[in-house]
């Protein structure tokens, strides 16, 4: 019988990581005779006001005959969490929630916790439906994400994580991962991505925080991901692993994101100080403010050359004073730009005579009918923030379809 596991909130200050305190569960859970089908990472949303470092938590697909067993290893542990924490995390930072679903009745708590904040009080009525539920003595937060990652039901839009972890003894130390790491990668393992910031040329697998990650590859397939873990972590200058797994995540899925929206700017865009542009715009919902940030780079650049009348179609997240905070757009339909008196054809420009509603060059005096010309720009493709700008979230264009 399956039984979805979900963890949240066990990291904190001085170390700790979810991933990892998932595994040592896992690790057990495989010496009480169960198997682990699956290991799922799931973003919250990124605004959430209690977010952990990596705003990550952890569900772990279990396959056993024998629940009582899983029941009692799974408390046993969580206790020993709390007691260990007690000791490293003397101001609570962390607040560690457990969720055991037997059946993943609805993935709307995975829904709510990437796109929206979670109130405790819609906490309560969803908790009857778990097998057992554990929190931290001095709160709940862990719940919200113990349980959105117990309810995910990933169906096409997934990315896999490869975690190496690393020896206790080497936590806090500098990490010894070879920059030649990142030329294999790229050379040999094509279904990797975001290996290495594409503007600074550093690498993005290793954390700088003195968590016990080693490093993370992120892939687009579960195999590239296995491939490529196993030949970095046999490669010279890499430091030797206490473990690794690989994890299903909701990483670049866009499920984050609200929207595709048709919406219609009302407002010319305004530029902030620092370069960030707001516009006002109307959607089938009603009005919606549209922010995207100076680092945005083209996308940036884009939104601030709107013109009221403009049709665009957008994908943002959600802010929590509601506003969109754009992560894709494109244009469907723009108003004629560059308005103008049309060209006489001695190639010198029309003027309005104020007579007969007629147009009079001044060069050869021919006259014409009064009319504009303008500039007419068709529907673009989608336009994204630069690649080292992105919050790994929102799906990159280079991966959708044509007709998308
Ligand atoms: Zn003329």
């Amino acid at each position: 019988m399956p039984l979805f596991i979900g963890i949240d909130d066990t990291d904190h200050p001085n170390g700790g990581c979810t991933t990892w305190t998932s595994q040592i569960l896992a690790q057990l859970i495989e010496a009480a005779g169960a198997d682990i089908l699956e290991r799922r990472l799931v973003r919250l949303w990124p605004f959430a006001p209690r977010r952990t470092r990596g705003n990550g938590a952890v569900c772990l697909v279990v396959d056993t005959d024998n629940t009582l067993t899983i029941l009692e290893v799974v408390n046993n542990w969580f206790n020993s969490l709390l007691e260990e924490l007690k000791k490293v995390d003397s101001s609570s930072h962390a607040r560690p929630g457990l969720v055991i679903l037997k059946e993943q009745y609805s993935d709307d708590a995975y829904w709510e916790a990437v796109r929206h904040e979670v109130a405790h009080s819609n906490l309560v009525e969803n908790m009857s439906n778990c097998l057992l539920y554990l929190h931290h003595p001095e709160g709940k937060d862990g719940l919200i994400g113990a349980l959105a990652a117990a309810s995910w039901m990933p169906k096409e839009s997934f990315t896999w994580e490869a975690i190496a972890w690393r020896i206790e003894s080497r936590w806090g130390s500098p990490r010894k991962v070879s920059s030649t790491c990142l030329e294999l990668l790229e050379e040999f393992h094509p279904d990797t991505f975001m290996n290495r910031d594409p503007t600074r040329g550093h690498g993005m697998i290793s954390p700088r925080s003195p968590c016990p990650v080693l490093f993370g590859i992120r892939a687009r397939t579960e195999q590239s991901a296995l491939a490529a873990i196993e030949e970095i972590l046999s490669s010279r200058g890499v430091e030797s692993a206490e473990d690794y797994a690989i994890f299903k995540t909701n990483q670049c899925s866009d499920d984050h994101l609200l929207g595709p929206l048709k919406i219609t700017t009302i407002m010319p865009p305004r530029v902030h100080r620092g370069g960030h542009v707001t516009v006002a715009t109307t959607s089938e919902k009603g009005p919606l403010l549209i922010r995207c940030f100076k680092e945005g780079g083209d996308l940036n650049n884009a939104v601030a050359a709107l013109e009221p009348g403009d049709i665009v179609e957008v994908l943002g997240l959600q802010s929590p004073d509601g506003e969109l905070h754009l992560e894709r757009m494109r244009t469907i339909a723009l108003v004629p730009r560059n308005l103008n008196r049309p060209l006489c054809e001695c190639g010198v420009r029309y003027r309005s005579s104020g007579r007969n509603g007629t147009l009079r060059c001044k060069e050869c005096g021919s006259t014409s009918l009064r009319r504009w010309s303008a500039e007419i720009i068709g529907p673009s493709g989608w336009v994204e923030p630069s690649a080292d700008q992105r919050r790994h979230l929102a799906k990159p264009v280079d991966w959708m379809g044509s007709i998308d």
